[in-house]
């Protein structure tokens, strides 16, 4: 991803996206002190911008650090570099890190870096494939308890757990893996939150120990819109053989249909179909039918 043409905002200002490197004694590469934020753009515009500087401030704040930038200041810097880099469909990064002024797990006084990249990725698949429903597996790490890590930041170090799990369900032929949280709940996916449905009615996990997604609080409001009940509620595994359907949620997941997770298996169905068609519309502004 380092070698490409493109510009990507450093500290300030726009630099060629080959120059944006930091040095190997950087905090937050040793010690995971970083937090970011992913975003989408489409048709030019970036969908729920303020909302996305918003919880970076407040990632950074809950590891004790402030980027020293205001949500106006981090939404201009994005929409800087969505312009310099031309993105009409894209992905943008944010991100802001402990320096490499001091080396040790203290590093009280080290600079805060920010940085923001974005490249082009346009929606990778339409409804029709979408509703094929992908794969995914339970995984055996389970996301932590709010008393063991700050689980409300979007930062790094929760990522680890992701990347672990991801990567043992891709190597056993899977899209991706579900995580129950320490007390053996439903909790997510490795980069989405995650949908049921019964009888009419979506289910999804109360969000007390992982991030409560901008996607997931959308597709609420839009369900809602429809006049669909929603209930958020603690899921236990076996619960998954009642239900119907099921979707992931996320800004790079969008509204993912999911066939099977392990032995329980869903049909992608009206909800999911629906809830696909007005996301799209949402973040394309375009009004609903
Ligand atoms: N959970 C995790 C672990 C994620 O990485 C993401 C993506 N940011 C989400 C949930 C969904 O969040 P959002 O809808 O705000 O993208």
């Amino acid at each position: 991803f380092a070698d490409r043409d493109g510009y990507i905002w450093f500290n300030g200002e726009l630099v060629p996206w080959r120059d944006a490197n930091v040095h190997v004694l950087t905090h937050g590469l040793h010690y995971a002190s970083s937090v970011f934020e992913g975003e989408r753009v489409y048709d030019g515009e970036i969908f729920k911008l303020t909302e996305h500087s918003e919880r970076l401030i407040k990632s950074a704040e809950i590891l004790g650090f402030d980027i020293g930038l205001t949500v106006e200041e981090i939404n201009k810097a994005c929409l800087e570099t969505v312009a310099a880099n031309k993105i009409v469909d894209g992905y943008i990064r944010p991100i802001a890190w402990r320096g490499s002024e001091m080396m040790g797990v203290s590093a009280q006084q080290s600079k805060i870096n920010f940085a923001v990249a974005a490249w082009v990725w346009p929606s990778y698949f339409d409804a029709e494939t979408k509703m094929k429903g992908i794969r995914l597996k339970l995984s055996d790490w389970k996301r932590p308890s709010p008393e063991t890590i700050p689980t409300q930041s979007k930062a790094a170090g929760l990522y680890m757990i992701c990347t672990l799990s991801k990567h043992k369900a891709e190597s056993e032929g899977y899209d991706d893996a579900v995580m129950l949280d320490y007390r053996g709940r439903v909790a997510e996916a490795t980069g989405a939150n995650i949908f049921f449905t019964k009888g009419g009615v979506l289910y999804t996990p109360t969000p007390d120990c992982f991030l409560d997604g901008i996607t997931r609080r959308t597709v609420i409001d839009l369900a809602r819109a429809r006049g669909i009940e929603v209930v958020e509620k603690a899921i236990m595994p076996e619960e998954m053989a009642d239900f119907e359907e099921c979707f992931l949620t996320g800004t790079a997941a969008e509204v993912t249909p999911v066939g099977s997770i392990d032995k329980y298996t869903f049909t992608p169905g009206p909800i999911c179909e629906q809830l696909i068609t007005d996301y799209e519309n949402c973040v394309r502004r375009r009004a609903a039918a």
